[in-house]
């Protein structure tokens, strides 16, 4: 479940933004495309805008390039992954700075 608790308990800024970032829920889910145990989290703030329940989760990895789609229920547990090879990233400067945002986020 997510915790509201440390955000509202605290007054500091820079603890408040770290939270933000901070990726809620440690999973793992093998990937049958490559074989891969693949560990991956989700930010607070994806979490936080979910409405629906399970969601999907798209973790982009492997050379070559694939993705392992996986569905989070309201319970934060992994209900059903799919990988995908098909995928096409879109060739513009929205996109490419995204995509570089995402990639650098440390957690
Ligand atoms: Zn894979």
């Amino acid at each position: 479940m997510i915790s509201q608790t440390n955000l509202s308990n605290t007054t500091s800024r820079s603890f408040e933004r770290s939270q933000e970032i901070k990726k809620s829920g440690k999973f793992m889910q093998l990937c049958p495309q490559c074989g891969e145990m693949l560990k991956f989290g989700i930010e607070q703030q994806d979490l936080e805008k979910q409405t629906h329940f399970p969601f999907p989760h798209v973790i982009i990895h492997g050379n070559p390039v694939h993705c392992l789609v996986v569905y989070i229920d309201a319970g934060f547990k992994v209900r059903g992954s799919e990988s995908a090879s098909s995928i096409e990233i879109k060739r513009d400067q929205d996109t490419f700075g995204q995509l570089i945002k995402k990639w650098s986020n440390p957690f």
